[in-house]
């Protein structure tokens, strides 16, 4: 289907009238740019997007043809779907291709992935490679929906990322076979592609095998921070690189892209080794099973609950796909340590005593289709909440999903579960640097320029803000942007430039990409808010006379309730129906008129009567 055919759903409104179902967005800069990451209208955002970010930078015209050029496609002002652009004269590298999970009121969207029209529209840009930063999905779940539109260049990886990109690949077996890379991680080899010269180095993160990328361009030295934090005694990992960080910081870094993400959180980021502790605790104290939801690639906190396991005598049971996937994995690259006889299936639970058991399971999100979830609703065949389980949440709620998961405590408790969350007792540690280990960071590169990513703009403004306070530099140099906004990089001297290239989220529903729109979106949550009105009309199309009308609502007003406004909207219709029918020959009933004229003037009178806008479906047929 082509855009031109798609059947458009035009919403109800009048001039003047608010945008349906659209909260108050507040017209000042304040309000824009504290929360500019939901976007309704395409085309009315892209003109946003080009008001450039508040930023003590100057912003000056992009015309420099041997400029080395910076966009972040995603990843600015929101969490999630990261993907960095660089790009010199036509040949250009991709930092990272991620996804982002929808927010709570985007109806049946999966995933929303970057716009990369800006590469496939221009014929002459070459992508030379892209390099994935580490095994999340933020920073790599888009590349099945996006893989085949780049043309499938090479995709550099550390193992366990490669490892993580290929089972996921297996869903979409129709697909080509992907050209994957493997970054070695015991020895970073320079990766030569046209004139980048990129350097790894291992950071920390709550993924092993995560990486930061110095990038050599023939404009200057750019330094990719990816996720990162600094863990001196980490589980199922090393250190990071302090050394290799300094060595290639001499080079001299023109431009730091700096993961903002925990910027907010003072001190130090807790070591994995610490949060061992506190696991410790909840493992003496339970009675009964444990039951730990948390991210499957949580390697690291799944070794610790293990060891835990064994050290308490319990069985480990593991539940839901990615779990088990990821576990394997990691098994197989020497991530994750354990017995083999540790594992039992969950069928088996019921042999065990109830402090025998510990259960890892998926779900820690509120996602629907989780281990967890399944557990709570009572639609798993062998586990069901009991009394004395004790279920531990190990992982921070992802932005968007806190109603989902405080739903899901609700339920345990009311089942009787005694619960752990990370916000009662500290057993999740922040896969980012806190402040204090991001004025490390700073203090180890000493960037001429700063460019924050990863996060809301205020995050980055936080962000900007540490960086000046540590370094000394000029407010200048610190590069707020935009997704989309053009970054030139001119022998070392880093441009914010007033040109935007399309950024806008592209939605992934099911299997379809980028075809649910923003009036897609804004159609479903009318329906949820508002409900549908669907309105029959038989015309007879010789005579122009109105034989039938039938209402039906759904979601909207209960309709016995309200024979009395059902009564006035059908008259409302007839007389509609009539007036658009005046003045015309017989047999030339304009249908579609017809219908914007009932969708237009029947939304109008249903709002002054109930003050809701429910979607009004108008359906003409000719007899
Ligand atoms: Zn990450
Ligand atoms: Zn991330």
């Amino acid at each position: 289907m082509t855009q031109q055919d798609k059947p458009r759903i035009v919403p109800i409104r009048k001039p003047g009238m608010a945008r349906p179902n659209t909260k108050s967005r507040g017209n000042s800069l304040q309000a824009r740019y504290l929360k500019p990451r939901v976007q309704k209208e395409p085309g009315k955002e892209m003109i946003d997007f080009t008001k450039p970010t508040i930023s003590d930078a100057p912003i000056l015209k992009s015309d420099n043809k041997d400029a080395v050029k910076i966009i972040a496609l995603g990843g600015l002002g929101e969490v999630g779907r990261n993907m960095h652009l660089i790009e010199y004269q036509n040949q250009g590298i991709i930092i990272d291709l991620g996804l982002r999970f929808p927010e709570e009121n985007m109806y049946g969207v999966d995933f929303i992935i970057p716009n990369i029209e800006y590469i496939t529209s221009n014929k002459n840009l070459r992508i030379l490679g892209i390099i994935i930063s580490h095994g999340h999905y933020d920073h790599l779940g888009a590349i099945p929906y996006l893989i085949d539109k780049l043309g499938y260049p090479p995709i550099y990886a550390t193992p366990l990322s490669r490892e993580i990109i290929l089972k996921r690949q297996e869903d979409f077996t129709y697909l080509r076979k992907l050209d994957l890379r493997t970054i070695d991680k015991n020895d970073f080899k320079t990766i030569n592609l046209g004139p980048f010269v990129i350097d790894a180095f291992h950071v920390n993160h709550n993924i092993p095998d995560s990486i930061g990328l110095f990038i050599n361009t023939p404009m200057g030295n750019i330094l990719y921070t990816g996720d990162y934090k600094f863990d001196f005694n980490p589980v199922a990992d090393k250190p990071a690189d302090l050394a290799s960080i300094v060595t290639l910081a001499s080079r001299g870094v023109d431009l730091l892209m700096i993961d903002s993400t925990g910027v907010e959180s003072e001190g130090h980021s807790m070591s994995e080794t610490e949060i061992f502790k506190n696991m410790e605790n909840i493992f003496e104290d339970a009675k009964g099973r444990i039951i730990m939801a948390t991210f499957a690639s949580l390697v690291g906190r799944i070794q610790q609950a293990m060891w835990l396991s064994e050290k308490y005598g319990r069985k480990v049971a593991i539940m839901g796909f990615t779990m088990k996937s990821n576990i394997a994995i990691s098994k197989k690259l020497e991530y994750l340590k354990y017995d083999p006889k540790l594992i039992i299936e969950t069928k088996d639970i019921a042999q065990y005593r109830p402090e025998e058991i510990t259960i890892l399971c998926t779900g820690a999100q509120g996602e629907d289709n989780a281990a967890l979830m399944r557990i709570i609703n009572r639609e798993d065949k062998f586990v069901r909440i009991q009394k004395d389980d004790t279920v531990v949440f190990s992982s921070s709620i992802v932005p968007g999903n806190e109603v989902a998961v405080q739903g899901l405590k609700d339920n345990l408790s009311k089942q009787g579960a005694k619960l752990y969350h990370y916000k009662m007792l500290d057993i999740h540690a922040s896969g980012h640097a806190h402040k204090e280990d991001i004025k490390l960071m700073l203090n180890l590169i000493r960037p001429k320029y700063v460019m924050p990513v990863h996060g809301y703009y205020y995050m980055q403004k936080l962000m900007g803000d540490l960086s000046q306070e540590t370094l000394g530099i000029d407010s200048a140099h610190v590069l707020l942007t935009a997704c989309g906004q053009l970054i030139d990089l001119v022998t070392g001297k880093s441009i914010l430039t007033n040109k935007f290239v399309p950024a806008n989220y592209v939605m992934v529903d099911g299997l379809g990409v980028g075809d649910v729109g923003e009036v897609v979106l804004r159609d479903r949550e009318s329906l949820a808010k508002d409900g549908m009105f669907i309105i029959t009309a038989v015309i007879d199309i010789k005579s122009k006379e109105v034989k039938n009308i039938e209402i039906v609502s759904r979601g909207f007003v209960f309709m016995k309730d309200a024979g009395e406004l059902i009564r006035e909207t059908r008259e409302k219709v007839a007389s509609l129906i009539k007036k658009s029918t005046a003045n015309i020959l017989a047999g030339t009933v304009n249908e579609s008129y017809i219908r914007n004229a009932l969708r237009d003037e029947v939304g109008l009178f249903l709002f002054q009567r109930t003050e809701r806008r429910p979607m009004i479906v108008p359906i003409i047929i000719e007899a």
